[in-house]
């Protein structure tokens, strides 16, 4: 196998349920397949990042799982780690009003009441510089600065913009609240948001010890990552690469379809920066080899895979012609302001149909980037997608 600088092995093991002691024992397996001893956690003090992109229940299987914050925080702690602190800076204010309800609501508060790991309550961030392609500043929560142990606990859902939301696309997360959207609006295409992605994960697997576990026990599809479908896929993932769990977990996703079709931009990008092997053929995977594959349906922003493949020069206009624009469902929206908020381009409006119609969002098509972050954190699912024609007719 050729040296990659950011390739591992992915641990693969079958789990039908979120039983914790389930959890603990696969979690334990996979460390010892992968040699992550104490050394890693002896004295350290180590992060647990889940994805908790929205409030939402975890049946939804948009957010991680609790159970698994708890296996790896108690794993963690045996190994000798010194604290465990779990934080994530969900999509919208990083405040611990906002936040404390994401906890609440994703389960986090209750699996934390039996000691294992504490809840960030530090709300503050601070400027790093990298050395990446794209991204040479950026501001990361103060939670990520201070670990020196990062275990990146992601589900593996579909994504409306960057077709999948796994171990890379997590760590988006470790940017402060609505600094987030200014990142869309600084990277409005896929390609060049992916690129800041692979730079983002590049300089968190540079200055952490870094292990990626990727919750697949319920996956989702559809119109991840806040309103697809549950999918069980049975499965977890455990990997030192967040780009060779994103291959094997695109794997799982797409099946046959991987083979003919790359689904994933920032996959392609690292691959073509010659970090990590793009095949799941030359991706190393220990425990079940024989891993179950699936064929997710993909989210509605659809064209996916056809339009990612367009080259980067042209794939930048052509991306925003084709893709499909979002469209406030008018019977559901409430009026929130929500999406409005979270618009990185400020072009949602709040207002009332009619006179003493009810209030709803206005999307001002002419300035809208496509990020889909409005459909993302619409709480009740009002923001849908409308597709180019001529991409229907192809499909
Ligand atoms: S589309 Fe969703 S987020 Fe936006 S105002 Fe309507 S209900 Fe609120
Ligand atoms: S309207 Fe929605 S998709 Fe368009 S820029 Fe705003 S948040 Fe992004």
């Amino acid at each position: 196998m050729a040296d990659y600088s950011n390739s591992s092995p992915v641990f693969v093991r079958r789990c039908e349920d979120y039983n914790e002691e389930r959890l603990y024992l696969i979690l334990k397996e996979s460390f010892d397949a992968l040699g992550i001893g104490r050394t890693t956690f002896d004295g350290k003090k180590v992060l647990l990042k889940p994805n908790l992109v929205m409030a939402k229940n975890p049946d939804a299987a948009a957010t991680t799982h609790p159970a698994f914050a708890k296996a790896a925080a108690r794993l963690a702690l045996e190994l000798g780690a010194s604290s465990v602190t779990l934080a994530d800076s969900p999509g919208g204010p990083f405040n611990e009003k906002y936040v404390s309800v994401v906890y609440s609501t994703c389960g986090m508060k209750t699996a934390a009441k039996d000691g294992l790991f504490s809840l960030n309550e530090d709300f503050g961030f601070a400027e790093v510089h990298t050395s990446g392609v794209k991204l040479k500043t950026l501001n990361v929560i103060n939670a990520f600065l201070q670990a020196d142990v990062v275990l990146d606990l992601c589900r593996l859902k579909t994504h409306s913009l960057t077709g999948m939301s796994c171990a890379v696309k997590n760590l988006f997360g470790v940017i402060p609240g609505v600094e987030k959207f200014q990142m869309h609006s600084n990277f409005p295409e896929v390609g060049n948001f992916s690129e800041m992605l692979v730079d983002l994960a590049e300089y968190v697997t540079q200055t952490k010890d870094f292990i990626a576990v990727c919750d697949a026990v319920i996956s989702m599809e559809g119109n991840g990552p806040s309103h697809g479908i549950p999918k069980k896929t049975g499965m977890i993932l455990v990997s030192r690469s967040p780009f060779s769990l994103d291959v094997i977990g695109e794997r799982i996703m797409r099946g046959a379809k991987t083979d003919s079709t790359a689904f994933v931009r920032h996959l392609d990008i690292a691959s073509g920066r010659g970090i990590m092997p793009r095949n799941w053929q030359e991706t190393e995977v220990l425990g079940d080899t024989d891993y179950e594959v699936f064929d997710f349906t993909p989210p509605d922003t659809g064209a996916g895979y056809l339009l990612k493949n367009l080259p980067n020069f042209l794939g930048g206009k052509l991306v925003d012609v084709f893709s499909a624009r979002p469209v406030i469902n008018e019977k559901k929206c409430v009026g929130c302001g929500r999406c409005a908020d979270s618009c990185p381009k400020k072009t949602i409006r709040i207002g009332r149909r009619g006179e003493k119609g009810k209030k709803i969002a206005v999307i001002l098509r002419e300035d809208c980037i496509k990020c889909y972050c409005c459909q993302e954190l619409c709480p009740i699912g009002a923001v849908d997608t409308k597709q180019n024609f001529l991409i229907k007719l192809i499909h």
